[in-house]
């Protein structure tokens, strides 16, 4: 069968009840020292295989080595003080959170994810995608006792991302993706600064860049916000037209189950476009049919060759089971949605 498009997920995958605590956004790990990276290895290749079985073509680690994606960055630079811990309401004060404090310049000592990119691209034949935090995401979700703005801590973290993306490149991963979620908390500020941010971040890689803007993880505080938001959402429709400016190849949005007016996809004609057709709630599980269908919707509005078959967001908080069960739907929805595209043709 001719395949008119691929299939992914957005990044993240929930973590095994033998490797760190589940259902919940910000687990502890149940192992340490050498078990935790056997364990986390064992964890990344179980998702990995599931990923090539469902017949996706682009695959991840399902963020295993790390227990937040911001964090997990953070985690191994240095100028932070992880004992300050600041209250902060993150995403335009979608949720508070205790967060660390940036305290002096942040510097990136060695590779934060190297070993980890290496192992995924030894596990797979497939194409390989690792996702990083995005410079304005990174910037809501830490502290700031050190930088004049928010916007200048942002343009410090984007080079530090900028040095690990290339790594990672060089490792050879096919498609660095920056997560960016809170792009749609900070409309204004992603136009005026956020982008320059992300394009320093994406800079002269040897790679393929993404750019991921979702409306958050299935996790109550997000499915509360999205109540508030109306008929339809348009938060996309602003950032879509400089997104189609950048540099950036691919952008990783939200749809199925949204308010998203599929219109929108039309302000990104230069893009390849990472659409959800699955969910990231814990209680829906979408059919085959129900992906085709949002895959055959949003073919209305660009080239088959620029859709790539996605999740809405990162699937870390929901179950182990659930997520398997939509991955599985994922790959045979694009198979079917593939089938019927092949006999319009
Ligand atoms: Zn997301």
């Amino acid at each position: 069968m001719k395949k008119n498009f691929k299939a992914t997920t957005a990044g993240s995958l929930p973590k095994h009840d033998w490797l760190a605590e589940t259902e919940t956004l910000w687990p502890q790990w149940k192992v340490s020292g050498d078990e935790l990276w056997d364990k986390q290895k064992k964890s990344a290749k179980l998702w990995i295989e599931e990923q090539e079985n469902a017949g996706l073509e682009i695959i991840s680690e399902g963020e295993q080595f790390r227990i937040h994606f911001v964090h997990g960055f953070l985690e191994k630079i240095s100028g932070i003080d992880w004992d300050k811990k600041t209250q902060m309401g993150i995403r335009n004060d979608r949720y508070t959170v205790e967060v660390p404090t940036v305290t002096d310049a942040v510097q990136r000592q060695g590779s934060v994810h190297l070993k980890e990119a290496s192992f995924l691209r030894e596990n797979t034949e497939n194409m390989t995608k690792f996702t990083l935090p995005g410079p304005l995401t990174i910037s809501d979700t830490i502290a700031n006792d050190y930088y004049n703005s928010s916007q200048d801590m942002a343009m410090h973290f984007a080079q530090l991302l900028n040095d690990e993306a290339s790594e990672l490149a060089k490792a050879g991963i096919d498609i660095i993706q920056f997560d960016e979620p809170a792009f749609n908390s900070f409309t204004t500020e992603s136009i005026d600064w956020g982008m320059e941010a992300l394009e320093i971040a994406a800079a002269n890689l040897d790679c393929k860049t993404a750019v991921h803007i979702c409306y958050g993880y299935g996790i109550e505080e997000n499915l509360n916000w999205k109540k508030t938001l109306g008929e339809q959402w348009k938060e996309y429709e602003s950032l879509f037209p400089e997104i189609n400016k950048s540099s950036i190849d691919q952008i990783s949005l939200e749809f199925a189950g949204s308010n998203v007016p599929p219109e929108l996809m039309r302000l990104l004609p230069d893009k390849e476009i990472m659409v959800g057709v699955i969910g990231v709630v814990n209680d829906h599980i979408e059919t085959a049919n129900e992906v085709k269908d949002n895959i055959i919707e949003a073919l209305k509005h660009m080239d088959s060759e620029r859709l790539i078959a996605c999740s809405n967001c990162g699937m870390a908080p929901i179950s182990v089971e659930v997520a398997r069960r939509k991955i599985r739907a994922l790959g045979l929805g694009a198979e079917l949605a593939n089938k019927q595209f092949n006999s319009l043709l």
